[in-house]
């Protein structure tokens, strides 16, 4: 299950950051995962919960995880759009090499700490 290798980088991402920010204790991580990157919420929160046991600062803090729906773009009419169910067809001309410009995304975008 690859959560737990994605749970040790958030770890070590925020550790490294509360370390920086002389912070003592880290309360909420808010990610933002694409959805190409098929990560199962709950198996992240869990697999982190486990990781996190590893610093007193960052045990017992929460984890959100906010999705990033898919969106491509058409190479041969440059129209952009939302992927649903992995159909990477473009609506307006039916060409079916298309451009990924969001859905892979894997980051840390805030931490609250005290
Ligand atoms: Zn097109």
């Amino acid at each position: 299950m690859h959560e737990m290798g994605l749970a040790q980088n958030i770890y070590d991402i925020v550790l490294k950051t509360a370390e920086q920010n002389g912070v003592g204790k880290v309360l909420r991580i808010n990610v933002r995962a694409g959805q190409l990157r098929g990560i199962v919420p709950e198996q992240l929160q869990f697999c982190f919960g486990f990781v996190a046991k590893e610093s007193t600062m960052i045990e017992g803090a929460e984890l959100v995880i906010e999705t990033l729906p898919i969106k491509g773009k058409c190479k041969s009419c440059s129209h952009e759009f939302m992927v649903e169910e992995y159909r990477f067809v473009c609506p307006e001309c039916e060409h079916e090499d298309i451009d990924v410009l969001q859905g892979m995304e894997l980051l840390v975008s805030n931490i609250e700490a005290v």
